[in-house]
C-alpha cells in the first residue's frame, strides 16, 4: 500500500471552503512536497493527512489503513507509532531533556531505542546536546529537535510543516537531506509544505496547492 493517501478530502468553515475534494498518494520511499499561498488549504490539508482533524468528507489511509473513522485515542496511539509530524510549534516539553523529547514517541509506540535517537540528533546536528533543556536551545535548535522527535519511533510517514523555516541554509540542508535519506534507506513517505524552493528541490515531486485543489502548473503568483 501506499505510505499515506487521501481521497477526496473536502473541508469547510461555515460557508468557506477550506477543502475541495483533495486526494493524492506518497508511495514508501517517496518525498513529496506541498507548496501554495497563505490560505490555500495548506495547513487544513496537514491536519487532516496527521489525523489531529477528521473531514468532512474523504478518507486517510496510514499504510493500507483507514484512520478517519477511527476512535480519537486509537488514532492517537496509531500515530505514535506511523506518523512522524514536524508542525510550526514544536511542542517541546521544557521539563524533559533534548533526548527525553525526542523518546517521546517510541515511548508512546512501545519501543525506547536511545541509540536511534542519539544517531538522529547527531544527523541535525544536536550531537552532545541530549542532556540540555530545551529553553536554552535557539528556535533552529528546537526545530532540529522536533525533526529528530518525529523520526525516532521509525514512522512509515513523516508529515512536516516548513521544517526549515526557522533554519540557516546549512542546517536547511542537513534536515533535507535527513529527511530525503529516511525515505530512501527505511521506505518511509515523507510529505512536507514549503515556501522554500531549496527544501522544495530535495522532493521527488511538488504539489501545488491553490484555494483548496491541486493545479497542474505552478500559479503565476507564485
Ligand atoms: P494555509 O495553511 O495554506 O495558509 P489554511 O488551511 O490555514 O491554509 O486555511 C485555508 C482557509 O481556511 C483560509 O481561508 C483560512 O482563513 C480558513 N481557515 C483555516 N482555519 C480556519 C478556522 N479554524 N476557522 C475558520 N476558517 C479557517
Ligand atoms: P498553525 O496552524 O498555527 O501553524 P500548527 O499547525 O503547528 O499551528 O498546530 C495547530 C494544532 O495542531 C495545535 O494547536 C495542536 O493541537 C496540533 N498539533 C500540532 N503539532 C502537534 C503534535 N506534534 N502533536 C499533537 N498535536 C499537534
Amino acid at each position: 500500500p501506499a505510505a499515506l493517501e487521501a481521497r477526496s478530502l473536502t473541508q469547510r468553515y461555515g460557508s468557506l471552503t477550506a477543502l475541495r475534494g483533495v486526494s493524492l498518494r506518497v508511495e514508501a520511499g517517496e518525498v513529496v512536497a506541498v507548496t501554495g499561498p497563505s490560505g490555500s488549504g495548506k495547513s487544513t490539508l496537514l491536519h487532516l493527512l496527521g489525523g489531529l482533524d477528521v473531514p468532512q468528507e474523504g478518507e486517510v489511509w496510514w499504510a493500507g489503513t483507514r484512520v478517519d473513522t477511527l476512535d480519537t485515542q486509537v488514532r492517537a496511539t496509531r500515530r505514535a507509532g506511523q506518523v512522524g509530524l514536524v508542525f510550526q510549534h514544536h511542542y517541546l516539553l521544557d521539563d524533559l531533556t533534548v533526548i527525553e523529547n525526542v523518546l517521546i514517541p517510541s515511548r508512546l509506540a512501545g519501543q525506547r531505542d536511545e541509540a536511534r535517537a542519539r544517531d538522529l540528533l547527531a544527523r541535525v546536528g544536536l550531537g552532545g546536546r541530549e542532556a540540555a533543556l530545551p529553553g536554552v536551545l535557539s528556535g533552529g535548535e528546537r526545530q532540529r529537535v522536533a525533526v529528530a522527535r518525529a523520526l525516532a519511533a521509525r514512522p512509515a510517514t513523516v508529515l512536516a510543516d516548513e521544517p526549515t523555516g526557522s533554519l540557516d541554509r546549512a542546517n536547511a540542508q542537513a534536515v533535507a537531506q535527513l529527511l530525503v535519506n529516511l525515505a530512501r534507506e527505511e521506505r518511509a513517505g515523507v510529505l512536507f509544505v514549503t515556501h522554500d524552493d531549496r527544501l522544495a528541490a530535495f522532493a521527488d515531486r511538488t504539489l501545488h496547492l491553490l484555494d483548496g485543489q491541486f493545479t497542474e502548473s505552478v500559479p503565476a503568483l507564485l
